[in-house]
This record gives structure tokens, sequence and C-alpha cells, in this order.
């Protein structure tokens, strides 16, 4: 079921695959892809300021015909615009370009040390407010949550993190399960590294299918939201056909052998 969710530590549902959208250009590219994706069943979309796609990913919504109230949309606070007052205004220009008065979702892209804590006081306003319907960080680590929860009214609902067979973070994923801050993935395709993977490749065979499927559904199983990237239709299909099949436990346990705590992206303790 392409619209299975998750329940967040707010009771709000959030559907467990979504599309991505990083270097999805505004325009046709942009909003075709939204518009695929949701006519292949998505209902899930992850944006950002920093994408520069917030308004093609409006316009694709509006060209799919499907109510706002029936999609999840996550878009991110970037860090030049951290504190508390920049937030709000943000914000607010976030839910101009994608024409719409709430977000699903709202994250801190990036844990920028000193600005972080005030940053997250006017997402709680915002989140008190209803304007959005969950909080939460992207990129932080256990001891940038530990130090963000010590002074927060509101523990974070998601976590959104690089996550796939390279880097796999055990403690970090327990941290978040203990303090019910539900795991997402990004890049969860390693980029394209995944379909080059031979392990990946085999265990796909065994089930006929791809090894972009596998690791997606390797994702599920592990309770890891994932929100892979295509800007092709074909693509944005297949990657969604992840729910008639099932992963053995021995299957699984060889794709979390693969973790070499290797990353594609920035470190979280050094990222500018
Ligand atoms: P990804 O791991 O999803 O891989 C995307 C790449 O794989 C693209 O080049 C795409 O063309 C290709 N691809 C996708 N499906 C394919 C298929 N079935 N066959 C062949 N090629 C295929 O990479 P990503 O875009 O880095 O990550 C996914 C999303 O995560 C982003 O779009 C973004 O929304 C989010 N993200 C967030 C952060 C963050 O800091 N919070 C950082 C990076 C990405």
């Amino acid at each position: 079921n392409l619209q299975g969710t998750w329940e967040l530590n707010n009771g709000y549902k959030m559907p467990y695959l979504g599309l991505g959208v990083w270097k999805a250009e505004d325009g046709e590219e942009v909003i075709n892809a939204v518009k695929w994706a949701i006519d292949a069943g998505y209902r899930h979309i992850d944006t950002a300021k920093a994408y520069d796609n917030e308004e093609g990913v409006g316009k694709g919504i509006k060209a799919s015909g499907v109510d706002r109230k029936e999609l999840f949309i996550t878009s991110k606070l970037w860090n030049t615009d951290q504190g508390y007052e920049s937030t709000l205004n943000a914000f607010h220009k976030t839910l101009d370009r994608l024409d719409t008065d709430y977000l699903d979702l709202y994250l801190i892209h990036w844990p920028v040390e000193g600005k972080y804590k005030d940053t997250w006081r006017a997402m709680e306003k915002l989140y008190k407010e209803g304007k959005i319907k969950a909080i939460g960080v992207s990129n932080f680590l256990e001891h940038q949550l530990k130090d963000l929860m010590e002074d927060a009214e509101i523990h974070p609902m998601v976590d959104q993190l690089e996550f796939h067979p390279w880097l796999v973070q055990k403690d970090l994923q327990k941290f978040c399960a203990e303090n019910n801050i539900q795991y997402e993935a990004w890049s969860p395709l390693m980029q394209g590294k995944a379909f080059k993977n031979e392990t990946l490749k085999e265990i796909g065979e065994k089930y006929g299918k791809t090894p972009a499927q596998v690791v997606l559904r390797w994702d599920l199983q592990n309770g890891v939201i994932t929100i892979p990237k295509s800007t092709s239709q074909d693509h944005i299909k297949s990657n969604a056909d992840l729910f008639d099949f099932e992963l053995s436990e021995d299957d699984m346990q060889t794709i979390n052998a693969l973790d070499r705590n290797e990353r594609i992206g920035p470190d979280p303790d050094n990222f500018d």
C-alpha cells in the first residue's frame, strides 16, 4: 500500500515513501516529477528552501488535482535563515512559494551551532499555531538532539539523515527510537551507487526486483521513512513498486552487513 503511514510522536501520520526533489529544476522538471509521483500514488513530497524549487512543487501539486489534505509536504529551513525572527519570515516565504497555507513537516536542515535553539523556539510557535503539523530536524546527530531537547518544550518528531547500506548508524537509530523520533533516510539510493552494488543486484534477482527496489524495501522493513529522488516517470513509478514482496531476515542481515560507516554527503559535525 503506497499510502501506508507511520504515526509520529504527536499522532500525525507520515507516509513512509516520498519523492525527493533535490536538484530537480524549478519549472517543468519538478512540476512533472511531482505530478507523475502523485499520479503513481505517492502522497509525500520532500523539498527545501535550498532546493530552489518550492514554487514548482506547488504547481505540480495543483496540476495533480489531488486534494492538498491528502498530501504530506515537507520543507526545510536553510542555514542562513536560522534564528527566531528569521525562521518565522523564512517559513512564511516557503508557504507562499508552495502556495499552501500549512506544511505537514518543517525541518531544520542542518544543526547550525549556536542558532538551532532559537530556530526551534520559532518552529514550536508555528507548530502551536497549527501552521505546521509536525516539526523536526535534519542532520542532527545524537549530541545535537540531546542538546536541543534539553531546552525544547516539544521534542522533534522526525530526524532526516543520510541513510543507506554504507551508513547505517545503528546507535543513532536506537537513540531516535528510544526518544520517539522517526528516522527518515536521505540519499537512500546512495545517489545512484546502489545500482552498481553486486550484493543488492544478487538479492534483487531472487525477488525479481531492481537494486533500487531492494534498498528502498530494506528502508521500510527497518522502519525508516524513505524519499528516493527521480525526475524520470519510469523510475518514479518503479521506485514505488515495493509493496508486493518482503525481504527475508537473512537478506536484511546481508544488507545490514554492507555498513562501512561511509558518508556520501557532508558530515553534520562539519558541514560548511
Ligand atoms: P538518491 O539516493 O535518492 O538518488 C537519486 C539518484 O538516483 C538520481 O540521480 C536519480 O536520477 C537516480 N535514480 C533514482 N531512481 C532510479 C532508478 N530507479 N534507476 C536508476 N536511477 C535512478 O539521492 P538524493 O537526491 O541525494 O536523496 C533523495 C532525497 O533526499 C533528495 O532529493 C532530497 O529530497 C533529500 N535529501 C536531503 C538532504 C538533507 O540534508 N536533509 C540531503 C540530501 C538529500
